[in-house]
């Protein structure tokens, strides 16, 4: 293996993140698979990365009580009572924004029940994270979200934000080296709440499956 997988291996694993390697998503799947139990509750945030990988079909089948946010016709109601459930549901899908060498996750977002999921709620959260995300550190983490993460989810959730006409966040106009938190001054901003996640309070609460083919942006 990677001298350099096998680093943030370790290093997850010394932050108490489970992580496990798949060479490709057809493992990925397995992997997902032998975790779930029949009728589990499960949440998910929006990520191309479940799609891509074929983990966000194994979630939603009918073996699974998954709870869907964006189903068609709820009311805010109905919304806000899904949100709610994420607290002690047995698992949270999702992918990262960009895992740094360090073994830390990075996260961004503007809703923010993503990262409130990653931080405390489910009991166990699943990030399937391609090897397109791996940085070396925070600062370059940050940046990955400015040029890459950030403009692409804004185009995929067609906002109306500097950054789907640049290609990289407007602060970039700017400087090489932004602030964590430079952004746009739009009231479509999706980068709100940032969060950095180190060494867990709850050993093996997180898992990543870090896969070894590129997933997601
Ligand atoms: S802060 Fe605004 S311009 Fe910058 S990446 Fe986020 S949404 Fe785009």
């Amino acid at each position: 293996m990677d001298k350099k997988i096998e680093k943030v291996i370790k290093n997850l694993q010394n932050n108490n993140i489970n992580v496990v390697f798949a060479e490709n998503t057809e493992k990925v799947r397995e992997i997902v698979k032998d975790m779930l139990f029949q009728d589990a509750d499960i949440l998910s945030g929006g990520s191309v990365s479940l799609v891509e990988s074929g983990v966000f079909d194994i979630i939603t089948s009918s073996e699974y009580n998954y709870h869907d946010r964006l189903k068609q016709g709820l009311t805010e109601e109905e919304k806000n009572d899904i949100f709610k459930k994420v607290i002690g549901c047995d698992f949270y899908f999702c992918s990262a924004n960009a895992l740094t060498e360090n073994g830390e996750l990075i996260n961004v977002d503007g809703f923010s029940n993503r990262i409130s999921a990653i931080s405390f709620g489910p009991k166990k959260v699943v990030m399937v994270v391609g090897l397109n995300k791996l940085v070396k550190d925070i600062d370059e983490g940050f940046l990955r979200v400015k040029k890459i993460a950030a403009p692409k989810n804004a185009m995929r959730l067609k906002r109306e934000t500097p950054c789907v006409k640049l290609g990289h966040c407007v602060c970039l106009e700017k400087t090489d080296t932004p602030q964590i938190t430079d952004g746009c001054n739009s009231e479509q901003r999706i980068c709100r709440n940032y969060i950095i996640s180190s060494k867990q309070m709850i050993k093996d609460r997180i898992t990543v499956i870090l896969c070894a083919e590129n997933l997601g942006y």
